[in-house]
């Protein structure tokens, strides 16, 4: 039985199309779950299964969020961990994490992914690294599937302890030879690379001071193999360029190029220390990077060169990061900091001294260029990310591509006074509640409200698992 789905009179439809079409009245028909039709309402079919009257609001592509770490939602802001940056703060939560069992997985991914689907995202990248007490990447793609989110799931890993010279305790590590025999089997259980794909794979070690060289190697042999992406922190702090400086020899992404691990199937999450060779790099060889911008102010750890990465056309999307430093799983708000961050750079004189025109004010012409816009922190929180996960079959409201998009009630308080440009003022103005979010032609959130699964019930023991995790000391 086909299913369709028309969506009518949108105060304004925001496409992200390659003309970037912002059409007012607007509206959309699908069918199973891919877009048919665009257009004024006026031009679309009359009938369908289901049908939303977009009614004073702005309807736009689904959020792509490239960076996650579901289960974090269960360790926010403990307090050992809130007024630190990274090595202190991964070392205040290594051992809660790895107490985190299959039924405490469930729970916080599905809080992470109604939060997520309330601020406007349909496609969720979560990086799971730890994987003891019986958690398995399984637990999370059974709960994505039930909630019927768009999920890229990560085979993550860490094996190099800290007797081997890791930051991670020896007991929150895992035996390589278990990493590579489960990677096996999760892509060859879950991995869908086909077009409108609801579930795929990544292989993802965490970090150059958690994983061994050898890790390295073997995950981008077997992610080459099958024809998975790869991912993994990079450049996030300069304690982690002192890792690889003071251990290989090597800045961080020089390191990366030994293991065969830049390419247009790799994206690092932050990519904040890179100096301009570096950019450059990332270019030639096409891969992406994850801004978490939230994240990267939480713990102090600087301010990536997004701006420069767009001029040198580096693959960019956005991430929210996990839970525990950034307690916010929010599209929404992540896209807003993204704009507002880029222009805090402005006012910094740059680590690496004076720019072409810094001696000019930020707002003479010779500089508008530096400015990030509403609409290009947009771009990167949909088609961004749909380049950095590599998929063309998501990231804007476009005949062939998924029936992913979300919607904002115009008619709040929030907006009052900016709806001179309703597609600037979701970002200059305080992020408000999706009002309806729809994934896959299904409907997820419908008047601010998750509609896809009873969530109150996990919210109770999402709280009890996470009491646990922290009385498990
Ligand atoms: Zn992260």
């Amino acid at each position: 039985m086909m299913r369709s789905l028309l969506v009518k009179n949108a105060h304004v439809l925001v496409t992200m199309d390659p003309d970037r079409k912002e059409i007012a009245d607007g509206g959309l028909y699908a069918e199973d779950g891919i877009i048919k039709q665009v257009g004024k309402t006026s031009e679309l079919p009359a009938r369908a299964d289901r049908i939303i009257d977009a009614s004073s609001q702005i309807v736009l592509p689904g959020f792509i969020n490239t960076h996650h770490h579901l289960n974090q939602t269960l360790t926010r802001n403990i307090p050992a961990a809130q007024d630190t940056n990274l090595f202190p703060w991964l070392g205040a939560h290594y051992e809660v994490w790895a107490r985190t069992t299959p039924e405490a997985s469930r729970a916080s991914t599905l809080i992470g992914l109604a939060e997520l689907a309330l601020s406007g995202c349909t496609t969720v990248f979560d990086h799971s690294y730890v994987f003891k007490s019986g958690n398995k990447v399984d637990y999370q793609i059974e709960a994505a599937k039930d909630f019927g989110i768009r999920f890229h799931a990560s085979r993550g890993s860490m094996s190099l302890g800290e007797s081997h010279g890791g930051l991670p305790p020896d007991d929150c590590v895992e035996d390589e030879r278990d990493i590579m025999n489960d990677s096996v089997r999760v892509i060859d259980r879950y991995h869908d690379a086909s077009h409108g794909s609801m579930t795929r794979i990544v292989l993802a070690p965490c970090s150059p001071f958690s994983v061994s060289e050898n890790l390295l190697r073997e995950s981008a042999r077997l992610a080459r193999d099958k024809g998975v992406m790869l991912h993994t922190h990079l450049c996030e702090t300069l304690d982690e360029e002192r890792f690889t400086l003071e251990r290989y020899a090597k800045r961080p992404v020089e390191w990366m190029e030994e293991f065969d691990w830049l390419g247009p199937d790799v994206w690092f999450a932050h990519a904040i220390h890179v100096d301009d060779d570096e950019i450059q790099t990332f270019a030639r060889t096409q891969c992406g990077a994850a801004h978490c911008p939230c994240s990267n102010m939480r713990l102090g750890s600087g301010i990536a060169p997004v701006k420069k990465y767009m001029a040198a056309g580096v693959r960019i999307g956005l991430g929210v990061d996990g839970s525990a430093s950034n307690d916010a799983s929010n599209m929404l708000l992540e896209t807003r900091q993204a704009m507002l961050l880029a222009r805090l750079r402005l006012g910094l004189l740059p680590p690496e001294g004076p720019r072409k025109y810094y001696l000019l004010p930020a707002s003479h012409p010779l500089r508008q260029g530096e400015w990030m816009t509403a609409r290009e922190a947009i771009e990167l929180a949909t088609l961004g990310g749909a380049r950095v996960l590599q998929r063309d079959d998501i990231g804007s409201v476009e005949v062939g591509k998924c029936a992913d998009f979300f919607s904002l009630d115009l008619n709040t308080i929030g907006y009052a006074g900016a709806l001179n440009d309703p597609v600037a003022a979701i970002l200059f103005c305080a992020p408000q509640k999706a009002h309806t979010t729809v994934v896959n032609g299904e409907v997820i959130v419908e008047a601010g409200e998750v509609t896809c699964m009873d969530i109150a019930p996990v919210i109770e023991e999402q709280n009890r698992w996470s009491r646990k995790l922290l009385e498990g000391a």
